[in-house]
C-alpha cells in the first residue's frame, strides 16, 4: 500500500521528467555567475512573476532572510504577522543574524494584517524608536490555513508602506498556489512589492530551492549577501533544471491539488467529531480539530493513521492539517476519509 505523505507539500519528489533534465543539465560556477541553468531559470523566474531580476536560493527561510538584509540595516523594524512564518518558523533569523527588530501584527482569519493595525505598528520618527523599514505579507498565508490574500488587499497595502517610507516584501512560498486559487497571473498579485521569494520546492516539486526577486539593484545585493550566509552554490544548475520544469509545467496542475484538499475536507465534514474552525481549504492546505467531545487523543489518531500509511501534521493540542500536491492521487484522498469513518465509529 502506498504511503499517502499529507504532512506537507515540501515532501514531493521530483518528477521523471526533472531528473532527466538534471541529468542533462548545463553547469558552470554560479558563483562565478556562469552556470547558464542558474542563469536560465532567474530569467524565467523574474519574468513570471513580473520582476527585473531573480536569484535562486538553497531555501524559502534563506530567501526571506536575504529580503529583511537587504531593506534593513540594524536596528530597523521590520513588521510581520504574528502567525507569519518570518515569525514563527524561521529560527529568528531576522532578529539573530540581521539585528532587524521584528514588530508583529495580529493576523487575521483571512490571512490579512488590518490596516488600521499596520498603521498603528508605523514607528513616529523619534529617537526613542527603532526605524520602521519593512513589511512582510504572505501569501498563499500558511499558518492562516493556506490562504489567499487578494490583489486589491496587496496593493492597499503596498501604496500605504510605500507612502510611509517603508517596503513591501513578499513571502509568496506559495504564491503559484494563490493564483491558481484567484484565477490571476501570479504577477498581478505581487505588482507593489518591493521584493518576492517563492518556492520551487513544495507544490512544484523541485527537490530544492527558492527564488528571491526585485530589481536589478536590489538582486545585486541579495547575491552578497547569499554569499554572506553561505548559500552561494556552486554547480547548482542540476537543482535549477528542476526548477525550470517547475515553473514551467507544475504550476497549472496546482488546480488538482487544491480540488483534492476540498475533496478531502468535504468528506471529513461529514464526521461526526470535526471541524473547520478555521473554514474550508481555499488552495492545498486542510486545517481541521477535534470537537470537545471527542475522546480520542491527538496522538493516537496520527498512530492509526498511520498504520494505515498515512501521514498528517500535527499543528496544535487537538488541531491537525493536511496539504495535498502531487503525488496524492484520488485514491489517496478515498482512503484517508475511509481512514477517518473508521477511526471515529
Ligand atoms: C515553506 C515556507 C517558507 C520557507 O521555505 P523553506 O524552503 O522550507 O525554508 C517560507 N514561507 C512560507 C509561508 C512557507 O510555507
Amino acid at each position: 500500500m502506498d504511503i499517502v505523505d499529507l504532512r506537507s507539500d515540501t515532501v514531493t519528489k521530483p518528477t521523471p521528467e526533472m531528473r532527466e533534465a538534471m541529468a542533462k543539465a548545463e553547469v558552470g560556477d554560479d558563483v562565478y555567475g556562469e552556470d547558464p541553468t542558474i542563469n536560465h531559470l532567474q530569467e524565467v523566474a523574474a519574468a513570471k512573476i513580473g520582476k527585473q531580476a531573480g536569484l535562486f536560493v538553497p531555501s524559502g527561510t534563506m530567501g526571506n532572510l536575504i529580503a529583511v538584509l537587504v531593506h534593513c540595516q540594524r536596528g530597523d523594524e521590520v513588521i510581520m504577522g504574528d502567525l507569519g512564518h518570518t515569525f514563527l518558523f524561521e529560527a529568528g533569523g531576522v532578529s539573530a543574524l540581521g539585528g532587524v527588530f521584528p514588530h508583529t501584527v495580529k493576523n487575521q482569519k483571512d490571512g490579512t494584517l488590518q490596516i488600521e493595525d499596520i498603521i498603528g505598528a508605523f514607528r513616529p520618527n523619534d529617537v526613542h524608536h527603532p526605524v520602521s523599514k519593512l513589511l512582510i505579507l504572505e501569501n498563499t498565508h500558511n499558518r492562516c490555513g493556506g490562504v489567499v490574500l487578494s490583489r486589491n488587499y496587496i496593493e492597499e497595502v503596498g501604496e500605504l508602506t510605500h507612502k510611509h517610507g517603508l517596503f513591501l516584501h513578499i513571502d509568496g512560498a506559495r504564491i503559484f498556489n494563490a493564483a491558481v486559487a484567484a484565477g490571476v497571473d501570479a504577477k498581478s498579485l505581487v505588482e507593489t512589492a518591493d521584493s518576492v521569494t517563492f518556492c520551487l520546492s513544495k507544490g512544484l516539486c523541485a527537490p530544492v530551492g527558492s527564488v528571491l526577486c526585485g530589481t536589478t539593484e536590489f538582486i545585486n545585493k541579495a547575491r552578497r549577501l547569499r554569499k554572506m550566509l553561505g548559500g552561494g552554490m556552486r554547480q547548482a544548475g542540476i537543482l535549477a533544471a528542476a526548477g525550470l520544469i517547475a515553473l514551467d509545467k507544475m504550476v497549472d496542475r496546482l488546480a488538482e491539488d487544491h480540488l483534492h484538499a476540498k475533496t478531502l475536507a468535504e468528506g471529513l465534514a461529514q464526521i461526526k467529531g470535526i471541524e473547520f474552525e478555521m473554514g474550508m481549504p481555499e488552495t492545498n492546505m486542510v486545517f481541521f480539530s477535534l470537537k470537545p467531545e471527542v475522546r480520542l487523543a491527538t496522538s493516537e489518531i496520527v498512530t492509526k493513521l498511520a498504520d494505515n500509511n498515512i501521514k498528517i501534521g500535527v499543528v496544535g493540542e487537538r488541531c491537525f492539517r493536511m496539504v495535498t500536491h502531487r503525488w496524492v492521487t484520488d485514491e489517496g484522498i478515498e482512503r484517508t476519509i475511509q481512514a477517518f469513518r473508521t477511526l471515529f465509529t
